[in-house]
């Protein structure tokens, strides 16, 4: 998961929320609203998320359709489920808002997180109608949130006996919410991290060999030349799978290698 920066607000927005969040408030009064209560409406920012997200998925990082894939709130509308004994109301008068609308695939959306938005144990609930994030301690890393992703999420090689080396995310550094943040979407399925070994063998370990090689003959010049390139071929707005990328650079070339020969490993 990289930071997604959703860029100015599409026009139309701002007409629809205010006349849905109308609109709920009226079903609010009488009961607690359904899923189909809040119509489709929000899809008008589809096409301006996932371009804003340069066509991936805002937590697995997967190159995806527009067509085929889901506008994500991340705090959920329906329902949503906080922890053991905490209230299951969802986040209805958010369910427009710019700022709690994401692009997702249906695997990390529907299948993974679904209504799920754990809190800290010791976490005040944000009020009806209040903007985010208040008194809420959210555990869900947010992609579009203050903070970069990368300081609580760590790709680390893991081999078992007798098969390919893989790539797994853990929590960095022991980071709380970086590990609620994989448990929940589930970033280290199996079939993601099959993209992640495929993403590494196929793109990320030819650069390395190369990197590896001007090292070794003692050429400066060319492991910094091919340090650039790599860094501009995987950090490219839309290469995915960056964080990853980030963190195999960093393993094969630790801080102290990279001081020695001036190589800068900047965020994605
Ligand atoms: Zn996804």
């Amino acid at each position: 998961m990289i930071r997604v920066d959703r860029g100015p607000k599409p026009e139309a927005l701002e007409a629809i929320r205010k006349a849905e969040v109308k609109r709920l408030a009226a079903i609010v009064r009488r009961g607690r609203p359904q899923a189909t209560d809040f119509g489709n409406e929000y899809n008008v920012v589809r096409s301006a998320l996932w371009r804003a997200q340069r066509r991936k998925c805002c937590y697995c990082e997967r190159r995806i359709d527009r067509a085929y894939n889901d506008v994500e709130h991340f705090r959920p509308k329906t329902r949503a489920y906080r922890g053991q004994d905490r209230p299951t109301h969802g986040y209805w008068w958010l369910a427009w808002t710019w700022e709690n609308l994401l692009f997702a695939c249906p695997l990390c959306n529907r299948r993974y997180k679904r209504s799920k938005f754990p809190l800290a144990r010791d976490s005040r609930i944000l009020p009806a109608r209040h903007n985010p994030p208040g008194p809420e301690r959210a555990l869900l890393i947010d992609p579009a949130g203050e903070e970069d992703p990368i300081d609580h999420i760590q790709f680390v090689p893991f081999r078992q006996v007798g098969k390919k080396k893989r790539w797994i995310p853990v929590a960095r550094g022991g980071s709380r919410r970086g590990k609620k943040t994989i448990r929940v979407l589930k970033l280290d399925r199996p079939a993601l991290v099959t993209y992640y070994g495929d993403h590494v063998s196929g793109l990320v370990s030819h650069h390395v060999k190369v990197i590896r090689e001007a090292i070794r003959a003692g050429d400066g010049c060319a492991a910094a030349k091919a340090w650039r390139t790599a860094l501009r071929k995987l950090f490219h707005p839309r290469q995915a799978f960056k964080a990853l990328s980030y963190d195999v650079l960093d393993h094969h070339f630790p801080l102290m290698i990279r001081q020695q020969l001036c190589l800068d490993l900047y965020r994605p």
